[in-house]
């Protein structure tokens, strides 16, 4: 999750407000400084956070932990000395952060004293990349930084009469914004009076497990209260899961809708927020042995599909629909969830490249080729032809078409032989949308070593799934199961190659121990985290390495009806 839930949490604070109190005084003092520590996303106080308090000007290095409400304090063990510069009476910074995704940083400060205001943006090296000058009277004013060169870390510096912060910002993405808007007023506020003293400079860094660390910096006065909110590195990461049935659900349950939270099923809104997804992959699966639409899947896809648009017409204020990674992430700079399309089982098509087509313009974007029933044209794993009969010649044109089109192809489900004829035949990289390694269990539904590799030599991926039957022998599983799955692929054909494809909604009530429905993602990155996987991991199993995928397969313009016909 890499957008804020301010709309659906209203109590989340985001801002940072620093208060900077000075005025010209003599002698020494000591002082105090305390804060308080929140998680961007829950609201819930951060425990055991290291708060370092660091200032070289007076050899200060000091750590305190914060307490089970989330507060710190912190008392200077010596007088301070008065620096005799001549300050703002009051100099507040109020930053929407972490923001790192809007492509644009709104800083808003105000200044209780006229004078000369500079900001001025720096890389990690110190070099200024841009700055603004203007004498300002008291007021309140905004100026916005607009993404511009590459991404990366960097710096704000304001600068007024002498007396600076400098706070840190990220920018994920690089672009042509222009750098620095031109200082603009906002509305006024009155300044309270603040206590005469002199400042400190000082940093203080921000350090939890999992969580993406912080560094203020910032000069005191003594009895500066710090808001803080970290965010857990599972939320500054994007989050794609490549399975998830919940309109499998609705078709029986055509009354459940997406909001509010509910306590049965595994997906909604709220515990799509919660669990950290940025884009969800929503199947289509028309069950071909039961229900209303064993002999006309093609029509059950309609229903489903109008079930999916149903709910992205109730909530387009939270998720969206998405055809492209692009697409995707710009509904994600939204603070909105990407809902991407896909269909489960080659059957939904009915022997017609039209409804294929149809399908696609409906904005399917995976395309699961069997599910456990063959069709006429390709073989399941499940079936006992599954070694010896793939794919037939209508069958090689459903492959061509996809791959004409810019639809990714999903084996999870699908027969040995079939596979092979689909690497054969497909010049696109595959995927395994929700399957396991077969090594560890060996279960028709997971891949063989030969099959993981052949799906990473064409640069594919393997999301693993959360069904406890696909991950064990018997009996229950645990995070630590849907660990082994994944360390085992990433010891076969290394990081690039894993993703995560929940099957949540498609796994009734036997759910993985710990990951019980679409709010517990964060569990599982948590698990990665302390099993020994670095933030550079978890992105790309969480989110890179399918990305490499969607964008290759479907980032170009379709090309229809060559193979039509
Ligand atoms: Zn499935």
């Amino acid at each position: 999750m890499k957008y804020f839930v301010e709309k659906y949490r209203s109590q989340i604070s985001s801002l940072i407000v620093i208060c900077l109190s000075v005025m010209l005084n003599t002698g020494l003092m000591a002082f105090t400084i305390s804060g308080h520590l929140s998680d961007v996303v829950t609201g819930n106080n951060l425990s055991q956070v290291n708060v370092v308090i660091i200032s070289d000007d007076y050899a200060i290095r000091d750590t305190i932990l914060t307490n089970s409400i989330g507060e710190w304090e912190y008392t200077s063990k010596f007088s301070m000395i008065e620096h005799g510069s001549i300050l703002p009476k009051e100099f507040r910074v109020s930053q929407n952060y972490p923001n790192p995704f809007n492509p644009t940083t709104s800083i808003d400060f105000s200044v209780a004293s006229a004078g000369y205001v500079e900001i001025m943006v720096h890389n990690v090296l110190g070099q200024e990349l841009d700055s603004k000058q203007k004498l300002l009277n008291v007021g309140n004013y905004r100026i916005d930084w607009k993404s511009t060169g590459s991404a990366g870390v960097y710096f704000y510096t304001l600068r007024a009469n002498g007396k600076s912060i400098t706070k840190k910002m990220i920018q994920l993405d690089g672009g042509s914004g222009g750098g620095l808007s031109e200082i603009s007023g906002t509305s006024f506020r009155q300044s309270s009076e603040l206590a005469k003293v002199s400042a400190l400079p000082l940093t203080i860094i921000y350090e939890k497990f999992a969580y993406v660390g912080d560094t203020v910096s910032v000069a005191v006065t003594g009895g500066e209260h710090f808001e803080i909110a970290l965010e857990t590195i599972h939320n500054s990461l994007t989050l794609i899961d490549l399975h998830n049935d919940l309109l499998e659900q609705m078709l029986d349950d055509p009354n459940y809708h997406w909001m509010p939270e509910h306590n049965y099923h595994h997906t909604d809104i709220p515990r799509l927020i919660k669990g950290g997804v940025d884009i969800q992959f929503f199947t289509v699966w028309i069950s071909p042995n039961s229900g209303s639409y064993t002999s006309n899947p093609y029509q059950g896809a309609q229903a489903a599909l109008s079930l999916f648009n149903r709910e992205l017409n109730l909530y387009p204020e939270y998720i969206q629909q998405a055809t492209t990674y692009d697409e995707a992430i710009s509904i994600n700079y939204d603070d909105k969830i990407a809902a991407v399309m896909c269909v489960e089982g080659g059957h939904t098509i009915e022997n017609d490249i039209d409804n294929l087509i149809a399908l696609y313009d409906a904005g399917m974007r995976y395309l699961t080729i069997t599910w456990n029933n063959s069709t006429d044209w390709a073989v399941s794993a499940q079936d006992n032809r599954s070694e010896t009969v793939g794919l037939s010649d209508f069958g090689n044109r459903v492959i061509r078409t996809l791959d004409s089109l810019g639809v990714i192809i999903d084996v999870s489900h699908v027969g040995i032989k079939t596979i092979q004829d689909i690497l054969t035949t497909t010049t696109n990289p595959i995927i395994a949308s929700h399957s396991g390694a077969r090594a560890v269990r060996n279960h028709y539904r997971n891949l063989y070593d030969d099959q993981i590799r052949a799906i990473a030599d064409g640069g594919g991926v393997v999301g693993v799934v959360f069904y406890p039957p696909f991950l064990v022998n018997s009996g229950e599983a645990s995070i630590a199961n849907v660990i082994q799955h994944i360390d085992y692929i990433v010891n076969l054909v290394g990081i690039d190659f894993v993703a995560i494809g929940s099957d949540f909604d498609g796994i009734g009530t036997n759910t993985v121990r710990g990951l019980y429905d679409t709010s517990t993602f964060p569990d599982l990155t948590l698990a990665l985290l302390e099993h020994g996987y670095s933030r550079d991991d978890l992105a790309k199993i969480l989110g890179k390495n399918f990305q490499r995928v969607f964008e290759q397969v479907c980032g170009k313009p379709p090309v229809k009806y060559v193979y039509h016909k």
